[in-house]
């Protein structure tokens, strides 16, 4: 009689490899998805392969110009081993989310210095914030030419890539310098350009009480003399007078609100993402009033149950 161990085992085999098969799909199947979790929110134009974070119209230009009290934090230059990791903690105490935008020469090779700046910008999208590029090599880009433009966008998207899995649109020059040849590049990758209109001259203020100082009396004076509410705010994550203001000026700016509750007056709406400062107010739709007048209904509901708190 012949032995059925060879029909058993081709069999077990059989059922081995269509379990292994399963598995490998599922593994892939996650893997992608996982991928694809990571990498593809708030994308979607067209056929523009997956980025990361917020993309808008390909062209536009953000300057952060409103009437409107509505502010986002931008930080530029990190990330920063020494002072970014802090700053993300002040980030969440106080419930704010803000868009870094990193130079992409921190993380140019495997060193160890830039391997732990790799990881700090995973931390910084893990902790919710928007990524931005500020290009590889932080230089004037108004007079680069065509080819020195490519080469830092072209290797910025390369970098972020390599960390993240995708590419981000948005992108900020250094100093804002750019030129009409960097406007169209970036407008034919879909980029959009993030400058800013109120600036915390942090780079120049090396103390954290007077930086808060001077932005909480800036923005009521740009208000009385160019009618700007609010807008994007520039700051650096490099810088440790930032962070240790970064609080302060929260709580000078909700601060304000009390006053403001008690006037009627619109409050300061700390927004968490660049999307409210990119609608002009020019193109303001009725959809759009709608949302910030509920947005201010809900912040006045809040700013009165914690301002009655403090004053107690
Ligand atoms: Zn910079």
């Amino acid at each position: 009689m012949m032995c059925p161990c060879g029909a058993i085992v081709g069999r077990m085999l059989r059922i081995w490899v269509q379990v292994a098969r399963g598995a490998l799909a599922l593994l892939t199947l996650l893997w992608c998805g996982l991928g694809a979790a990571h990498a593809g929110e708030g994308v979607g134009v067209g056929a523009l392969p997956l980025g990361l974070g917020s993309s808008f119209a390909p062209g536009r230009i953000l300057h952060g110009v409103t009437a409107h009290r509505l502010i986002h934090f931008t930080f530029d230059d990190g990330p920063d081993a020494k002072t970014t990791p802090q700053l993300l903690d002040e980030l969440d105490a106080a419930g704010v989310k803000a868009t870094f935008f990193f130079s992409a020469s921190r993380f140019r090779d495997h060193s160890q210095r830039n391997a732990h700046a790799r990881e700090l910008a995973l931390l910084v999208r893990q902790r919710g914030h928007g990524i931005g590029s500020h290009s590889v090599d932080h230089k004037r880009m108004r007079n680069m030419t065509p080819a020195q433009l490519h080469e830092q966008l072209d290797a910025s998207d390369r970098l972020f890539t390599e960390i993240f899995g995708a590419r981000t649109y948005l992108f900020r020059p250094p100093w804002g310098s750019h030129s009409a040849e960097l406007d169209r590049m970036l407008s034919e990758r879909a980029d959009t350009m993030v400058l800013w209109n109120i600036g915390s001259d942090d780079w120049v203020i090396d103390n954290a009480q007077k930086l808060t100082t001077t932005f909480l009396r800036a923005l009521p004076y740009l208000e009385r003399t160019r009618g700007w509410g609010g807008g994007i705010v520039l700051m650096h994550d490099t810088h440790p007078w930032t962070v240790e203001a970064f609080p302060q000026i929260v709580a000078g700016l909700r601060a304000r609100n009390c006053e403001l509750l008690g006037t009627s007056e619109e409050l300061y709406d700390i927004v968490d993402d660049l999307s409210w400062l990119a609608a002009a107010d020019a193109d303001a739709t009725p959809a759009r009033a709608q949302q910030l007048a509920d947005r201010q209904a809900k912040l006045r509901e809040q700013t009165r149950a914690r301002c009655a708190n403090a004053s107690q």
